[in-house]
């Protein structure tokens, strides 16, 4: 039977009262199997053994020594027991004994005592008010298990009743992971790493057990992912195999998926002929998949990843070509306003000359257009539609929705990218649900890819168009201020841009920060007079964004000023200076996706972070990553190790991380091992199933 079955109530355990049973109940445990899943966090490791002289080079050291003396201090029922031990070095310490004043009697002087104590040392002399002591002989050099624990219960206890619930319980206790897979991978069975985990014989025991554990929670997510998969598309997602992607490997890879793929035909290749440069290998190749999807016969699920300015925009434009040359409608959706306008005018651009119908839809279209532009939708005479989560509000209808792009999908809270997939499938009435196709500017880490996003394909478009110089980034203190103003001065000269991005829109009194608004005037007044400066953020009023944003596109505005709104998208390649006033206040993907504003042309660009005093460690170590890498690949590992998994992907508060003993950060590579073998077994398992009917 599976330890999950053993539903004998713990109460059953030899030494569990109803005291200890209600104690228990406090930790999650009910029943004996969630008592013997009850995994030790640590283990304390007391075969290692250290003369007294070096107490302080672990916390907890494990001694051994005798017993010289008995001391008494303070007075009446406050009066305490100190044990005197000496170790064979002649080294002494004191074992104060509150509340355990039959110490005296158990350890007489002269016994050979084993101790495991937390040692200080008081004037001159050693002290420890926490520790386990045992006569030295039957049992003293051993692992001991170490439990997470709740009030009135002791590790003493807890470690005896899981002791006694081993003995009679473990032997029929069987292994979830399929016996081919335990025994090619030469794991212990789940009865024998039970064992190892509470009652181990050494520290490599215990853990060559918790691996094992690992593995199989690992294997079993993956086998659910992957029948997930099956169910729904009828094959495994494909494996991710690449793991360090460097420009040039990427380039060979990209070149070799060139050779796989037919080339484009009808709209597709007219789009091609028109654009005024090459697709990139690696575009070519997510278009590619991406076709080899649509003419599948079940729904695509894919993630485009490729860093910021990588071209993700045109694939997408490829993708919703040939869903509309059959008869389809598209939709593409975008976190910003700003960055769907921008997208619908991409779009108009270069897809209405090919005789596409495009649309564009946000919360604040007014009444009257907006009730037309939903008849031309329902009545399908719209093949595109682009704009924010409003293209899935309430009477929003498509008379045929095939294919629903996110962009940025990393902006969208999970619960609302589902809620969107959600709407978009019953937007199809029932019928097959639509082809999705999420991008992401923010590389996810492979980890992530292979947990979060473990049921989706992933194209990664590795390449950026040729002639992209890196971008150059600078970190400034306050006082070089000038000298990167004088840079930008000789910028302008040079017929480019800037951005000036700040943390605030206006002057705050609670912090001591420069706002978009004070520093949109600074600039324009003192600064650079006699050039145009714009400003743009969420609260510059809808219509006067459009203009200012039209005139930054179209050159005349040479400094754009602004918040984060421009984080995403936003893609004026003259634009080679990005300035970031207080960089140490953005988080590293805000940063990295700011910097991925510049550098969208054949001019070298650069990124200035000017930051403030007293950086905490954190931004120190952000600023450090932005100096030293341009990669994004590098920056979303570097942000996943400083933030943390949830914080990356938005899926904090969803409980995706939602595993026993394994984290999928920390376990990367078993992720990756384990992932392989779920799938090869399940492709295997389908193939008996197949060859047996
Ligand atoms: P992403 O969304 O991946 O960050 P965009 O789709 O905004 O990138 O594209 C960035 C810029 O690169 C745009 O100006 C786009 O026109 C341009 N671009 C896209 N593909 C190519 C290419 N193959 N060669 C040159 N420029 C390209
Ligand atoms: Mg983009």
């Amino acid at each position: 039977m599976f330890i999950a079955e053993i539903q004998v109530p713990v109460s059953r355990v030899r030494g569990v009262g109803p005291a200890n049973a209600s104690r228990l109940d406090a930790l999650g445990i009910k029943t004996v199997g969630d008592l013997l899943a009850y995994w030790p966090r640590d283990w304390d490791d007391r075969t290692v053994r250290v003369p007294l002289a070096q107490w302080n080079s672990a916390a907890k050291i494990n001694v051994d020594a005798t017993v010289v003396a008995h001391e008494w201090f303070g007075f009446g029922r406050m009066r305490t027991l100190k044990l005197v031990v000496q170790d064979s070095d002649g080294s002494q310490a004191e074992l104060v004994c509150f509340n355990r004043p039959f110490l005296e009697k158990s350890f007489p002087i002269g016994t050979e005592v084993a101790v495991s104590a937390n040692f200080q040392s008081r004037y001159g002399t050693l002290q420890a008010s926490s520790f386990d002591i045992e006569g030295k002989g039957v049992e003293t050099a051993r692992v001991l298990p170490v439990y997470g624990l709740t009030a009135g219960i002791t590790q003493a206890q807890i470690r005896k009743i899981i002791a006694r619930a081993l003995t009679e319980y473990c032997r029929g206790i069987d292994s979830e992971l399929p016996e081919s897979v335990r025994v090619s991978r030469g794991l212990p069975t789940k009865a024998e790493i039970v064992r190892l985990m509470h009652a181990p014989q050494s520290l490599a025991e215990a853990k060559r057990a918790r691996e094992a554990l690992i593995f199989e929670e690992l294997f079993l997510f993956e086998c659910a992912i992957g029948r997930r998969s099956i169910e729904r598309r009828g094959r495994l997602p494909s494996l991710i195999s690449d793991a360090a992607p460097s420009p040039a490997d990427g380039s060979l890879a990209d070149a070799g998926a060139l050779l796989r793929f037919p080339p484009m035909e009808g709209l597709q290749e007219r789009l091609r002929e028109r654009l005024p440069f090459a697709l990139t290998p690696g575009q070519i190749a997510a278009v590619g998949e991406i076709n080899a999807d649509l003419s599948g016969e079940s729904s695509m699920a894919r993630l485009l990843q490729g860093d910021v300015g990588s071209g993700k925009t045109l694939v997408s434009f490829f993708a919703c070509l040939r869903i509309i040359e059959g008869g389809g409608q598209c939709a593409l959706l975008a976190p910003t306003e700003l960055l769907a306008r921008q997208h619908a005018e991409t779009a108009a651009r270069l897809l209405e000359p090919l005789g596409v119908s495009i649309a564009f839809l946000t919360g604040n279209i007014k009444s009257a257009g907006r009730a037309r532009l939903l008849a031309e939708l329902a009545a399908g005479n719209v093949d595109l539609v682009v704009g924010t989560h409003a293209l899935f509000s309430n009477g929003v209808n498509y008379r045929s929705l095939k294919l629903v792009i996110i962009d940025e999908q990393h902006r969208f809270g999970v619960r609302q990218r589902a809620a969107i997939l959600e709407k978009g499938a019953a937007n199809d009435g029932g019928r097959k649900a639509p082809h999705f196709l999420m991008m992401s500017a923010t590389p996810i880490p492979r980890t992530l890819a292979l947990s979060v996003f473990g049921d989706l394909d992933v194209s990664v478009i590795r390449s950026l168009p040729e002639g992209r110089k890196p971008i150059i980034t600078k970190l400034a203190a306050p006082e070089s201020e000038e000298r990167v103003f004088d840079f930008v001065r000789g910028e302008l000269a040079r017929g480019h841009q800037a951005y000036f991005v700040y943390p605030l829109i206006e002057a705050s009194d609670a912090l001591d920060l420069k706002s978009a608004e004070e520093e949109f005037e600074r600039l324009r007044v003192r600064v650079f007079p006699g050039v145009e400066v714009g400003i743009i953020h969420s609260r510059v009023d809808e219509e006067e964004q459009l203009g200012t944003m039209a005139r930054f596109r179209g050159g005349q505005t040479k400094i754009l000023v602004a918040t984060s709104v421009v984080e995403v998208g936003v893609d004026v390649p003259n634009a080679t200076c990005m300035v970031i006033g207080h960089a140490e206040r953005f988080g590293l993907s805000a940063l990295h996706q700011l910097r991925g504003r510049v550098g969208r042309g054949e001019s070298q660009a650069w990124c200035f972070l000017l930051y403030s005093k007293n950086l905490t460690e954190d931004a120190k170590a952000r600023l450090k990553v932005m100096h030293e890498t341009t990669d994004g690949f590098v920056v979303a590992e570097e942000d996943l190790r400083i933030r943390g998994p949830g914080e990356v992907t938005g899926t904090q508060q969803s409980g995706y991380v939602a595993f026993d003993i394994a984290d999928p950060i920390r376990d990367r590579a078993l992720l990756e091992e384990a992932r392989a073998e779920a799938f090869a077994f399940l492709t295997a398992t389908e193939k008996t199933l197949k060859d047996g009917a």
